[in-house]
């Protein structure tokens, strides 16, 4: 059977809308043969799902891990097969799920500053118990109170990072995540890094001081990287011997990416498990 790898997925464990479970059968009918759960800061869905993962499909312990450049451009750490119990990369993720509460209590207090008619209890309505909250859910609860239809309106109108209601979560350095996945042995990769489309977007130069500072390997198949931006990061990549992969993204119906969009190579999948050292047992 051809291999199909989409390993960037996210479930209602954090701000997608499917149940981890949910997505495991979407995952069968897409044909995907590999698939890494990667929710904001948390494994809990792999905790779930792992012991009724069908034959044929592998699921791939990841996370996409926030993070905050110091000046305060948003980053995001795809973190794979590290050692699912390693307490420093555990913590640190707990702790910014914490922050992202006090973050989202902050930017509903602007919005309601202006005058915008929500509360923090109408987006914690919106957030599975447990989840990592983040600006879908704030979406969702725009939705569910007339003032927006859709999860993309309500970020085109309040919630883009440019906006004077965004304010970035409190989470690690991009170097302190390369550490803390790395130092549970498993294996980090930068998602979506020259996505102009969402904001502001890191500069080649630090992509490189990234890579100086351990980086495994880059996000290239991504929707949101224009041909041009992959073009930049396929020379960065091919320059430094770094791995690269390709998901989906997929959110469920919160965002229109749809599973095994973009893929990664087996090559490259293989490439990441020689590197890994730090997840032992099979999905
Ligand atoms: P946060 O984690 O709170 O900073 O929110 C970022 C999340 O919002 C990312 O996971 C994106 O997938 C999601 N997001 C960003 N822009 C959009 C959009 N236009 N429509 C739907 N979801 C979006
Ligand atoms: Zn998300
Ligand atoms: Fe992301
Ligand atoms: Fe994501």
């Amino acid at each position: 059977m051809t291999s199909r790898i989409d390993l960037h997925t996210h479930s209602n464990e954090s701000d997608g809308t499917d149940t981890p479970l949910e997505l495991l059968s979407k995952v069968v009918e897409a044909g995907i043969t590999r698939f890494a759960l990667t929710d904001h800061d948390s494994i809990a869905g792999w905790h779930q799902i792992r012991g009724v993962v069908p034959t044929g499909i592998e699921l791939v312990l990841g996370a996409e891990v926030s993070c905050q450049t110091i000046d305060a451009l948003s980053v995001h750490m795809l973190g794979f097969l590290f050692n699912p119990e390693n307490a420093a990369l555990i913590d640190s993720m707990n702790e910014t799920r914490v922050n992202r509460i006090t973050r989202m209590e902050r930017i509903v207090g602007r919005l309601q500053e202006a005058g915008i008619d929500i509360s923090v209890e109408d987006v914690y309505a919106e957030v599975s118990e447990g989840a990592t909250i983040g600006r879908p859910h704030l979406a969702d609860a725009m939705i569910r109170k007339g003032l927006v239809s859709e999860r993309g309106e309500a970020f085109e109108k309040f919630l883009h990072n440019r906006s004077k209601f965004y304010i970035p979560d409190a989470s690690p350095t991009p170097e302190e995540a390369i550490r803390l996945i790395k130092e549970a042995g498993g294996v980090a990769v930068i998602a979506h890094p020259f996505a102009s489309l969402r904001g502001r977007i890191i500069s080649s130069e630090y992509l490189e001081s990234l890579i100086e500072a351990g980086l495994d390997g880059v996000e290239i198949y991504h929707r949101d990287h224009s041909e041009s931006e992959r073009g930049e990061l396929l020379a960065l990549v091919r320059r430094y011997g770094l791995l690269v992969t390709g998901g989906s993204d997929y959110h469920g119906h919160g965002k229109v990416n749809r599973l095994g969009e973009n893929l990664t190579e087996l090559s490259q999948w293989e490439k990441i498990c020689e590197r890994a050292s730090g997840y032992q047992g099979g999905s």
